[in-house]
């Protein structure tokens, strides 16, 4: 496991689109959605990282992330999972992604976080987030991601069409605004008992949160169980306008709400 501070500026996390690039990337994505069309997630995926460059996973190693670090482990090992590790997160995701990587067999989890002196400088205390979740979402996880993202030509994401109306016609393959490049949702045409279905068959450890009511697991401090019928995430920043953390992108903006997703 290779842990990486982030040192570069926070002021742009995005490495900004070349024309031509961004033009090349789109035909390459209508190309590979065109021959994946058909096929299952897994074969999404080995061609994703085959056939798009140089990608890397995104994992948060919350409640459904060991069904693609699964898919990635069985392909290659060595495929690069970028883990975010905000310094906020439940000790309990960060057992389980030492327990999962360890027992996947996965030799490529890059650890990620804000440097030493961004912290320092921006919040020393761990306090940003009680006035500016955005603020604190963009230094401890949206700008160190997209900065670790520059090495890649795409990056593979856990989003699915059932997660939001805006989302239902979610593609395999995805231009990423503003950045030129590609986005990987293997899982796009799953619905929820896909993903229970795939953990059962293989086997896959959950994370001891979701026993507890979280179905959804990021930072502690902006996470709290959800009670029976409520959304999955209803608690992710429970009682704030606020339903994303910002690493996707739409018309070049962070997408924060589910407003804008
Ligand atoms: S989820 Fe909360 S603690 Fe984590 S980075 Fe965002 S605001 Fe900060």
């Amino acid at each position: 496991m290779v842990l990486i501070d982030q040192a570069l500026s926070a002021d742009d996390p995005k490495r900004p689109a070349d024309p031509v690039h961004a033009g090349e990337v789109s035909r390459k994505v209508a190309e590979l959605n065109a021959r994946y069309r058909h096929h299952s997630a897994t074969a999404v995926m080995q061609g994703a990282l085959e056939d798009a460059g140089h990608i890397a996973l995104v994992s948060s190693f919350g409640a459904e992330s060991v069904v693609l670090l699964h898919m990635a482990a069985v392909i290659d090992k060595m495929t690069p999972v970028l883990f975010v590790d905000t310094q906020m997160l439940f000790t309990e995701t960060l057992i389980y992604q030492q327990e999962v990587s360890e027992r996947l067999g996965l030799r490529n989890v890059q650890v990620i976080r804000a440097s030493d002196q961004e912290i320092a400088a921006k919040d020393p205390y761990g306090a940003l987030r009680f006035n500016d979740t955005d603020a604190c979402c963009a230094l401890r996880k949206t700008v160190p991601l997209q900065n670790a993202l520059n090495g890649f030509d795409g990056w593979i994401t856990g989003r699915k069409r059932f997660q939001a109306g805006t989302r239902a016609a979610l593609e395999f393959f995805e231009v990423e605004d503003d950045t030129g490049r590609i986005k990987i949702n293997p899982l796009a045409h799953w619905a929820p008992e896909d993903v229970r279905a795939y953990m059962e068959e293989n086997n896959l450890p959950r994370h001891p949160l979701v026993a507890k009511g979280y179905p959804s697991i990021g930072c502690a401090p902006c996470t709290s169980p959800v009670k029976d019928g409520e959304d999955p995430r209803a608690g992710r920043w429970r009682d704030q306008n606020k339903t994303e953390c910002g690493i996707h992108f739409v018309n070049g903006k962070p997408v924060r709400t589910g407003a804008n997703q």
